[in-house]
């Protein structure tokens, strides 16, 4: 098979292990003589499946007595409808730091409006001004929100908030993009959610993780299949669960918790994007975009250096021709993004830099 490296942000690179027991699965699942993909969800070895996945992920991230966790379809996209259809009543304010911080916004503000509350859901800071490269700092959050909604990875613009917020209301994170990176304070947050296909799993799952005390304060009516409630009380077995990625990404959290956990990877990662941001600030091709105190850890952005524009495609044919795969830039932001996730090993970071530095060599005499 090819050899690739792969920098993708998300369908993205998984763990290898991960994928073998998956393909193992699919042809016979636990033993059942059954493939993966044709057992019955209500069969006690899929029942199995959901104990493992919903204890993992509790032991990973040390998830609290009083959360719930549930994991559902439809992508983290419609989790930003979740959460306001669930916690908006009154007022909410969204920290806005990129694509997907205003993508939730937008939900809330429509279910705000009707709920006859138009303008009641807003942003309380944004760092649209400077094309969200950083991350804002030194705004008041006020106290009279229902909730007040982060991001935690800014994954097409490369910012991070890797810490966990002290919050005087419900603190609500989508942590699509950084889940699982480090070790988060469960209970500093009243709702952390993303969708599994950064650095958890496949596309077709999100993650919610609840805590009991937020939900059944919203006086409207909440459909069944978007109410919070209803996925809680059946254990995420109200309706047929997305069974193939709730499986791979237990396999993924099985791997994760094999080598070490939260705290082990988070060390990984640090230095994975410290030798990334090293090469990017040494090389005189390259330049990073984000606020260096916020940069991320999961997604590295950087753009040629303007003096050099003309290299920029051959930039990315060279790397591809070295097996590098997804290190153009999102479309809305050009240049280049190297996405590192959990599973993303530092060889892959080595070959990287390798190859950012034969072009320089090429390029600069
Ligand atoms: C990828 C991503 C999303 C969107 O996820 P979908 O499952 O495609 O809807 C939302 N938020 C963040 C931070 C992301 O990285």
């Amino acid at each position: 098979m090819k050899k690739a490296y792969n920098f993708f942000a998300g369908p993205c690179v998984l763990p290898e292990e991960a994928i073998n027991s998956t393909i193992d699965a699919l042809k016979d699942f636990a033993g059942t003589g059954i493939p993966l993909i044709s057992i019955s969800h209500r069969s006690k070895e899929w029942e199995g499946v959901m104990n493992e996945c919903r204890a993992l992920w509790k032991e990973l991230l040390q998830i609290p007595d009083n959360y719930h966790i549930v994991f559902l379809g439809g992508g983290a996209s419609l989790q930003f409808l979740y959460v306001a259809m669930n916690l908006f009543e009154n007022k909410a304010g969204y920290l806005e730091t990129g694509v997907w911080a205003k993508k939730a916004l937008k939900e809330a503000q429509g279910i705000a409006k009707s709920r006859g509350k138009e303008g009641a859901a807003f942003a309380v800071a944004s760092s649209a001004d400077k094309t969200y490269s950083y991350i804002p700092k030194g705004y008041e959050i006020p106290t009279d929100l229902d909730y007040f909604h982060i991001t935690t990875n800014n994954t097409i613009y490369g910012t991070e908030i890797k810490y966990d917020m002290d919050c005087p209301v419900t603190l609500v994170a989508d942590m699509s993009s950084d889940i699982m990176s480090r070790p988060v304070d469960v209970s500093k947050y009243g709702l952390i959610y993303g969708g599994a296909q950064k650095n958890v799993g496949p596309a077709g799952v999100i993650f919610a993780i609840i805590r009991d005390d937020v939900l059944g304060k919203v006086s409207s009516y909440i459909p069944t299949m978007l109410d919070y409630r209803t996925h809680i009380e059946k254990e995420s077995m109200f309706n047929t669960p997305p069974v193939f990625a709730i499986y791979v990404m237990t396999q993924t959290l099985k791997w994760l918790k094999g080598i070490g956990g939260v705290e082990t990877i988070n060390k990984i990662n640090n230095q994975k994007a410290a030798m990334l941001y090293e090469e990017i600030e040494r090389n005189k091709l390259f330049v990073g975009t984000a606020n260096p105190e916020d940069r991320s850890i999961m997604n590295v952005c950087f753009v040629m250096n303007p003096e050099y524009k003309e290299l920029e495609a051959g930039f990315l044919d060279y790397a591809k021709a070295n097996g590098m795969m997804g290190v153009k830039g999102h479309r809305s932001v050009g240049g280049f993004r190297a996405s590192i996730y959990n599973a993303c090993p530092i060889e892959s970071v080595q070959a990287l830099i390798k190859c950012m530095q034969e072009y320089e060599k090429m390029n600069l005499k």
